[in-house]
């Protein structure tokens, strides 16, 4: 397949526990590496790449809160555990040769650089990969919605989320056999069938400022460079 891509720039989404793979260990340096150099290779192409990783494989503020812990206290954890996954992420591709950095929503001075959206932007455009952490910085809300926010915010093509299964089902295919995955959809479709793409307020923002969503499957081989080039990948929501 000839590698041109259809976009310029993009924001990627990964869960917390698509760098855990399925090790005993919440972050997996081999997965990292195998995600790094995927983006990495997408990056060589002049795919200017923006990340968002959640913290679920560490802390979720919901799952704390049910277990006794104060809600935003849960939410400030959970927000502190995407920085970690967003360290091992940037060490993993430097490791690989690409320039990277991480920008956090929270202060974290003399381990990440402070989000500011037009220095996210120049690093951007200059070919770094811009790792965003801290979530939005606010409590009550997941990284979905990080995601969303940073895409909109840097101007991004398009937002592809990063999952463990192929798309977009009309049930949980993973306790239905017979779940049948879209390839298109519209975000009013998505809405009304109460296909839970991302949290809801995260999808209503993109709805309403007409930012495009793949959803894809990352253990595939080579599934996001085919999404970057435009093959038929994952489920476009639109
Ligand atoms: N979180 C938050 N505000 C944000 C982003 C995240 O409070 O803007 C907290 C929230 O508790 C969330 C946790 O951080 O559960 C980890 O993020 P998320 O659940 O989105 O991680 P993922 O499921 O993507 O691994």
């Amino acid at each position: 397949m000839a590698k041109n891509p259809r976009y310029t720039r993009i924001l990627l989404k990964f869960s917390g526990e698509a760098l855990a793979g399925d090790t005993n260990y919440s972050i997996s340096p081999a997965v990292l590496d195998k995600i790094a150099a995927e983006i990495g290779e997408v990056t060589s192409l002049g795919v200017q790449v923006g990340v968002v990783v959640g913290g679920g494989n560490l802390f979720r503020g919901e799952t704390l809160s049910a277990a006794g812990i104060g809600r935003i206290t849960g939410d400030h954890m959970g927000m502190l555990a995407t920085l970690m996954n967003a360290l091992a992420l940037r060490d993993a591709c430097e490791r690989a040769g690409y320039e990277s950095r991480v920008m956090s929503a929270i202060p974290m001075s003399g381990i990440v650089d402070h989000y500011d959206r037009r220095k996210a932007i120049y690093h951007l455009t200059h070919g770094e990969i811009v790792i965003f952490a801290g979530g939005t910085g606010n409590p009550l809300v997941t990284t979905d919605s990080a995601a969303s926010l940073r895409a909109i915010e840097t101007e991004a093509d398009i937002l592809l989320k990063a999952t463990s299964v192929d798309g977009i089902y009309d049930k949980d295919p993973i306790k239905n056999p017979d779940a049948k995955m879209y390839t298109n959809l519209s975000f009013q479709e998505a809405l009304h069938k109460e296909l839970g793409v991302m949290d809801l307020a995260a999808f209503t923002q993109c709805r309403d400022q007409n930012m495009k969503i793949i959803v894809f499957n990352t253990n595939k081989e080579g599934a996001l460079m085919r999404v970057v080039c435009g093959a038929e990948e994952g489920t476009l929501v639109k």
